[in-house]
């Protein structure tokens, strides 16, 4: 009898995505002419930059001759050519040195910020912030790190950091002791972007504690100000405490290519049972290479491009663009009165619903009225009921209409029922 892992049963059935999916079928299914516009899932929209499409053609090309043929890639996924880029790039030109074996590339973040709780201990207290990207829960639920979950969607056995307008949307650390926090900056749902007073005070915690924090940087590249850190490793200390993700994703448009790194410095330790102190660089080499056969090599080639000086003017023009939809949609859902927080170092606006209407109200509300899809706080944790996330991944004539509509549903009695 093949049992199954009963920890799976604990998780809430209809993860967001789909029960948003659900509502939207059945609303064009019964509207089949509505002209939605749907600023709901955070999928990139534009298409790939003529030298990535380039770069990936190259490479293709050359798998194709004898010289060029390439199998497997490296044991720790990267090519040198790709991770002597982002240590370059991503981190030196930052101030911050990463070594070759600190770097793991891999076929995206949702894996890497999934897998990643597979190296530490089944009795490892678990912190995240709420609301948060489900991916860092529903991998420790499955790992059975947790109890079933409340009404509310909590799980037992996770300490849940609010975030709240009273903290900006960026929790600072709990009281309480745990093993692993998850980190997101700029914030997946909120928009929110954690300032360097903010990230030393987590990271003092965590080498205080013992405490090892995963700090997922997905959205780095839409920080607009330059004052703000990208990589945790601008934080003294953290390379004793912080394992950090980044993905090219959202930056370049990767969604569908499928490519981003994890760094696991070489000072950080976790404890064995018999109290030595084993370096996690080695657990996720090993994790890693068991389970992972790399990312294609035209996949790596096109990574590399988004460094070359044309990959970095057009993947940064695409990251404008949407930050330029992101200020369209936060000044016009404020002007029109309502409260609006992030967009400014993230492609996400988070906002209140207006006279207290719950997330899911206000989202069937907008679907039926306005004709435009958002995502509700809610399914993103307890702390994300009454609020609903905007993305700023369309084009500029749907945002722009998305604010007229958004104001038409919702002002002129629209809210009425
Ligand atoms: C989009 C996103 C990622 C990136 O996932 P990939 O698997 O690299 O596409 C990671 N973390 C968060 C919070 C995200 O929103």
């Amino acid at each position: 009898m093949a049992r199954i892992n009963e920890h799976y049963r604990k998780l809430r059935a209809g993860y967001l995505f789909p029960e948003i999916g659900r509502r939207v079928a059945a609303f064009q299914a019964a509207h089949p002419d509505a002209d939605l516009i749907r600023l709901g899932i955070g999928d990139v929209t534009l298409p790939l930059s003529p030298t990535l499409v380039d770069a990936l053609q190259r490479a293709a090309a050359e798998l194709g001759t004898p010289e060029g043929f390439r199998g497997y890639g490296p044991a720790r996924g990267g090519y040198d050519f790709l991770v002597d880029a982002i240590r370059t790039h991503d981190y030196e030109a930052r101030g911050v040195a990463i070594e070759r074996q600190e770097i793991f590339v891999s076929d995206g973040s949702k894996q890497d910020s999934g897998n990643i709780q597979e190296i530490f201990g089944q009795e490892c207290a678990i912190a995240v912030t709420d609301p948060v990207y489900p991916v860092y829960v529903d991998t420790n639920v499955m790992a059975g790190r947790t109890g079933p979950a409340d009404e509310s969607g909590r799980y037992t056995g996770i300490v849940y950091l609010a975030a709240t307008e009273e903290n900006d949307f960026s929790p600072g650390p709990p009281d309480t002791s745990v093993d692993l926090a998850y980190l997101c900056s700029p914030n997946n749902p909120t928009g929110s972007v954690a300032s360097r007073e903010h990230l030393e005070a987590w990271v003092a915690w965590a080498r205080e504690r013992d405490t090892v924090l995963i700090f997922d940087a997905a959205y780095d590249a839409f920080i607009r100000d330059p004052a703000l850190p990208h990589s945790i490793y601008e934080i003294e200390g953290a390379r004793e405490c912080a394992i950090e993700m980044r993905s090219f994703s959202k930056r370049a448009g990767f969604t569908g290519v499928r490519c981003a790194y994890t760094v696991v410095p070489r000072e950080l330790t976790g404890a064995a049972a018999d109290g030595s102190r084993i370096p996690l660089n080695d657990l996720w080499a090993r994790r890693h290479s068991t389970k992972f056969n790399s990312v294609p090599y035209t996949v790596q080639r096109a990574a590399e491009a988004v460094f070359s000086p044309e990959g970095k003017k057009e993947t940064g023009e695409q990251v404008a663009y949407y930050m330029t939809n992101a200020a369209r949609l936060r000044e016009g859902l404020a002007a029109s009165g309502f409260r609006i927080f992030g967009g400014e170092h993230a492609p996400y606006i988070w906002m209140r619903t207006p006279r207290s209407i719950s997330s899911w109200d206000f989202f069937d509300r907008l679907l039926d009225r306005g004709h435009v899809v958002c995502t509700p706080g809610a399914g993103f944790g307890a702390a994300g009921e009454g609020y609903v996330r905007f993305s700023a991944f369309n084009t500029r004539e749907k945002v722009e209409e998305a604010v007229e509509r958004v104001r038409g549903a919702f002002e002129s009695g629209g809210a009425a029922g």
